[in-house]
């Protein structure tokens, strides 16, 4: 995974126009009128156990942005699914392997000419997350971030490269809006517990309730549209989930 790929210098020299053609037809004032309208924005209005309010998301305008990433996307199933439940959302699939990316591409582009007018909303590219993240979204930018499934790194000494940690915590709260929501999920349980034990220490993140993962449409997905959760449902195995949001900072 050394050979070369494009990295942008920053959020602003990404070109999400080749990715999502049909949100940047000629101009923003297009997108904004040829875009349906964000009624999903209201249903994340929602109200935390302990009684904060978190805000809502507003309505894209002009130039939208991506706003949801799968990290470590494997083949894109989640990203097909979350794709028809929020039409309106981008999104963004980020995969280290280059097949398995090139492999992402292809089946959306496939899935848009198969259904037109559908899919136009999803992407993938391929890119080292651990080390690009800051380089492709801006502060505040994603609403939510996915890591399903991640590479388990059993050994001690190679627990600095699990892509949960308080370093990289810190810099997907930096990117994440205040009400964003982080999902993860293993079927390694040891990895489990180190996911959750770190989003639980670090201050910007607070799980969410059972009565909102309950409200959450987006929670069975996590292993039912994965190709890795199928694989664990298929075996019967048992998952562990951690699904945290991103906080304001008590000043
Ligand atoms: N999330 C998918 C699923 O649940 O089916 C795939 C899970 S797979 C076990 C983990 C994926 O993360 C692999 O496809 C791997 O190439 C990718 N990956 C590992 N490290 C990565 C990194 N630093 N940046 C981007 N992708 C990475």
């Amino acid at each position: 995974s050394d050979s070369y790929f494009p990295v942008p210098n920053n959020p602003s020299d990404c070109d999400w126009k080749e990715h999502f053609p049909a949100f940047f037809k000629d101009n923003a004032s297009e997108v904004e009128s040829g875009k349906p309208a964000n009624d999903e924005a209201k249903s994340e209005v929602r109200s935390s156990e302990s009684g904060a309010v978190v805000p809502s998301f507003p309505a894209e305008k002009s130039v939208p942005k991506v706003r949801f990433a799968d990290i470590g996307c494997g083949f894109g199933g989640l990203l097909v699914k979350l794709s028809v439940l929020y039409p309106d959302k981008l999104m963004v699939g980020m995969e280290l392997r280059d097949k398995v990316s090139e492999y992402v591409k292809e089946r959306i582009l496939a899935l848009r000419l198969k259904y037109s007018g559908q899919y136009e909303n999803i992407s993938c590219l391929r890119t080292n997350a651990m080390k690009y993240l800051p380089n492709y979204f801006e502060k505040g930018q994603l609403e939510k971030m996915f890591f399903l499934f991640p590479d388990p790194h059993f050994k001690e000494k190679n627990h600095r490269r699990r892509i949960i940690s308080q370093a990289l915590l810190a810099e997907y709260a930096y990117i994440m809006a205040i009400g964003g929501i982080i999902y993860t999920i293993t079927d390694v349980e040891e990895l489990g517990e180190w996911m959750k034990s770190n989003l639980d220490a670090h201050p910007l993140f607070e799980p969410l309730s059972e009565a909102e993962l309950a409200k959450d449409p987006v929670v069975d997905l996590l292993t039912s549209a994965t190709e890795e959760g199928q694989k664990v449902a298929r075996n019967s195995g048992e998952t562990y989930r951690a699904i945290y949001r991103r906080i304001a900072s008590a000043v």
